[in-house]
């Protein structure tokens, strides 16, 4: 009998349960889960924060990695590895933070080889979302001889990736963060520059001085704002996320004047096929670049502990969720 993290809408909110196999839900592929992550989404719905969660109870985690046990849709059988991220998982469907759990065959792809189901999840939907950002820049034309590139939240689970991978790809990486102490692990991911975040929190002009040639974002707000207005002419910003603001105060001026591009980047719904390719891209990535990440690797019961430290800023990197510790 699986053991999940359940969410309810009293308290404690977030109880430890042992369900019985007929309180999964009905869907088409049994998964046993090798392991999940706490992502920022993750971190808000476990501590009730943004209103992720609007259907109790909600087993939550929006990702997970694991070995099918048992199928009825032709597409999977028993001991493929799969990976799940997005789909409204862990939102409106219950989720990863469980050993086990039902699901949708549309919503799995293959664990490609030669990642393992706890190297899936070191990447998870932080890493999936940094390749897609890198995807969508490379695609509208940015190219490692074009100029720096900055990330924003770059101590984050989607910041530290995009870091590492953009600088593995040769792109020259100016890390933009709030956690000084995080510097000499920034450098090792391959940054090449460090940039406090405090220096893009203030209110700046429509247009500064021209510093990069592509961004990628994860903490919208001013600092998207100010990102914007420095980039070089026919710039380029993948929008990830919003860990600061979800407002924009910009002005079309980077756009009507500078060709700036804003490109949005979503990992929820992406068709089957691009996200095939991503983690196609991601297992193809070198083994040292793993080595590098720092990982947190915690159990269902830390998971609460975790996500309030989360959103307090006082994780950096990965937290690995391991539901049978
Ligand atoms: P993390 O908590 O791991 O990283 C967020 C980082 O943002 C922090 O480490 C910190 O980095 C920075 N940060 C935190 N608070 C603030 C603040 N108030 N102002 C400015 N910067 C801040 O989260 P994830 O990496 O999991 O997610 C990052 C964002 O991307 C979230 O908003 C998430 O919802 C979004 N996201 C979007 C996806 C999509 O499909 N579009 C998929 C996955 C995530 P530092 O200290 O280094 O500055």
């Amino acid at each position: 009998m699986p053991r999940a993290l359940m969410l309810h809408d009293d308290t404690p909110r977030a109880r430890l349960e042992t369900l019985d196999e007929s309180q999964l839900p009905e869907r088409a592929v049994r998964v046993a889960i090798d392991y999940s992550d706490l992502n920022y989404k993750d971190a808000m719905a476990v501590t009730g924060q943004g209103k992720i969660v609007r259907d109790y109870p909600l087993v939550p985690g929006i990702d997970f990695a694991g070995t099918v046990t048992a199928s009825t849709d032709a597409r999977f059988a028993a001991d493929d590895r799969v990976i799940l991220t997005g789909w409204g998982v862990g939102e409106r469907h219950w989720g990863g933070f469980a050993e086990a759990m039902c699901v949708d065959a549309d919503w799995l792809v293959p664990c490609p080889q030669p990642l393992s189901t706890r190297q899936a999840m070191l990447f998870g939907t932080a890493g999936l979302t940094a390749m897609l950002s890198v995807m969508r820049l490379k695609e509208a034309g940015l190219a490692p001889g074009d100029g720096p590139v900055a990330v924003t939240g770059a101590s984050g689970g989607v910041g530290s990736w995009a870091v590492s991978i953009l600088a593995h790809e040769g792109f020259e990486i100016h890390a933009i963060t709030g956690k000084p102490e995080q510097n000499a692990w920034l450098e090792a991911l391959g940054a090449h520059a460090i940039l406090p975040r405090a220096d893009f929190e203030a209110r700046g002009r429509p247009l500064e001085s021209t510093q990069w040639a592509g961004a990628v974002d994860t903490v919208g707000g001013q600092i998207l704002a100010n990102l914007l207005a420095q980039m070089r002419y026919s710039g380029k910003v993948a929008a990830v996320g919003l860990a600061g603001d979800a407002a924009l105060p910009t002005t079309v001026m980077p756009f009507i004047l500078r060709g700036v591009s804003l490109l949005g980047v979503d990992s929820v719904y992406i068709p089957f096929d691009r996200r095939r390719a991503a983690w196609q891209r991601i297992a193809a990535l070198p083994n040292a670049l793993l080595s590098h990440m720092h990982v947190e690797e915690a159990g269902l019961d830390d998971v609460t502990d975790r996500a309030q430290a989360m959103l307090e800023g006082r994780t950096y990197g990965r937290v690995l969720i391991d539901p049978r510790r």
